[in-house]
């Protein structure tokens, strides 16, 4: 079955479908040794088609839930050598690569994908997808003192959307600490950690229980499975 050259190039895992499109309208893809550099130009099973002389080969989409541990980046290398989350997919042959992002000291839900197009579409802002933290803060939280997260906080000058806001409990053990469950469909760098300092609360510790609809039942850190059908399917 023909199908668009840009669509080829991402579902090779190779750039998502917009990576793709710059990638051929400025000459880097040829179909069959031959430069390529109109859009929506169609290729067959039978063509082969390369990327800066490099032939794409025919990887099968990937899609898995990793509970990535804390003290783990969230890449695909480390120039100082740490441990990053694809040193736990070495077992799979394709190149999968991160949704998104967990800073290094925050554990949870992390999708996996060589699928540009689904890596791009879960990324976008306009696409609301619910992540679920948990936090542990310093301090202890009335309802009332986070009320301006559920109506929408200004973090470095820009207005949050508003997020669903609960306390798990207070006090722990007289530690003056409580655990918040914060959830938003945003993803902005240090998101969470910037709206609870901002109210008060800095967080001592962070984890993304969900997904959407993924959750980490059954898991534990460094654990991944892949996801089903119609996990992937819900999600689109
Ligand atoms: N918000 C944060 O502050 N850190 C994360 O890792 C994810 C969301």
């Amino acid at each position: 079955m023909a199908e668009r050259l840009q669509k080829v190039i991402a579902h090779a895992g190779v750039a998502s479908r917009r990576h793709a499109e710059e990638l051929i309208t400025t000459g880097h893809v040829t179909v069959n040794g031959q430069v390529v550099t109109t859009l929506g130009t169609k290729v067959d099973t039978g063509d082969q088609v390369a990327v800066n002389g490099v032939p794409l080969s025919k990887e099968k989409l990937q899609y898995f839930l990793l509970y990535k541990p804390r003290g783990v980046i969230t890449a695909v290398t480390d120039n100082k050598g740490r441990k990053v989350v694809t040193d736990f997919f070495e077992d799979v042959r394709e190149r999968v690569y991160p949704v998104g992002r967990l800073d290094y000291d925050t554990s949870g839900a992390l999708i996996m994908t060589n699928d540009g197009d689904f890596a791009n579409l879960m990324m976008h802002p306009r696409y609301h997808i619910d992540k679920r933290y948990v936090a542990k803060v310093e301090g202890i939280p009335t309802n009332l003192q986070l009320q301006p997260l559920r109506e929408g906080v200004t973090v470095d000058g820009r207005k949050l959307a508003p997020a669903k806001v609960k306390i798990l409990s207070r006090d722990n053990g007289g530690k003056r600490t409580a655990i918040v469950e914060l959830t938003i469909h945003q993803g902005l760098n240090h998101q969470v950690k910037k709206m609870l300092k901002q109210v008060g609360f800095p967080v001592i510790k962070l984890a993304r229980e969900a997904f959407g609809p993924l959750t980490l039942a059954g898991m534990s850190a460094g654990d991944y499975r892949k996801l089903t059908h119609q996990e992937v399917a819900k999600l689109k």
